[in-house]
């Protein structure tokens, strides 16, 4: 699989939470309801956004329209350049094009899926022509979640540190968060006494553990089976 369709499929499994402005494994992935933190919660220059979060993780499941103007800009623009790339890669490859987005249309994914879908039967030529506008739209959704993510503190106890700190020794301090790093890159930290196995971290920020988005699928797995494993301890010992 070429890097270029690799994004494309990365830009559309975040499309929805970057229009809906919920943390990428709300639901029905095993995170919870996203809290912000206090301090991202002070440094927030409009009550309205904290408001969006508190309403966006009391009605999981619905869609609430997205009220971030850069936000909404960024999907337009991406929708922009979806709708070219898809239109070039059908005159290429001789394949009847997708009709244009309409006026209001704010889903990109058909004409992402339409690239991908061309990209997939294409030769590798063209997908590494494909790869710089692909990357583009990576990079434009990951600073626009990063905007709307940064500080969140996700109510998940860490796998490997199981949320042992300094302050709770006994451990189930939820340890991880959100940060934007250098770059505008999005990454989960964790802040527990932390040493996830070599092969498990993505990198390291700080001293700390650190997983960029890329990462979020894999990570989420580890809670999966984490919990799984505490609940089947729980109703043991019960
Ligand atoms: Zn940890």
């Amino acid at each position: 699989m070429s890097l270029a369709l690799d994004q494309l499929d990365w830009v559309i499994e975040y499309w929805p939470d970057l229009l809906t402005a919920r943390l990428p494994m709300a639901t029905p992935r095993p995170w919870r309801h996203p809290q912000l933190s206090e301090q991202a919660r002070a440094e927030r220059d409009t009550l309205a956004r904290a408001e969006r979060f508190e309403r966006t993780a009391l009605s999981l499941g619905e869609s609430p329209a997205p009220v971030d103007v850069a936000i909404l800009q960024t999907a337009l623009d991406i929708l922009v350049r979806a709708d070219d790339l898809a239109d070039n890669l059908a005159q290429v490859t001789m394949c009847p094009p997708l009709r244009p987005p309409t006026l209001g249309e704010l889903d990109a994914r058909p004409w992402l899926h339409f690239a991908a879908a061309r990209l997939a039967e294409a030769h590798d030529g063209l997908a590494e022509w494909a790869a710089p506008i692909t990357a583009w739209m990576v990079d434009q959704t990951a600073r626009a979640m990063s905007l709307v993510y940064d500080g969140q503190a996700l109510d998940v106890v860490c796998p490997w540190c199981k949320g042992v700190t300094p302050e709770t020794p006994a451990g189930g301090a939820r340890t991880w968060s959100v940060v934007t790093l250098p770059g505008d890159q999005i990454a989960i930290v964790c802040s527990g006494v932390c040493e996830p196995p070599q092969r498990e971290v993505g990198t390291w920020w700080r001293g700390q553990p650190c997983w960029p988005i890329s990462d979020w699928e894999r990570l989420a797995k580890h809670v999966r089976v984490s919990e799984a494993h505490i609940d089947g301890h729980a109703t043991m010992t019960a």
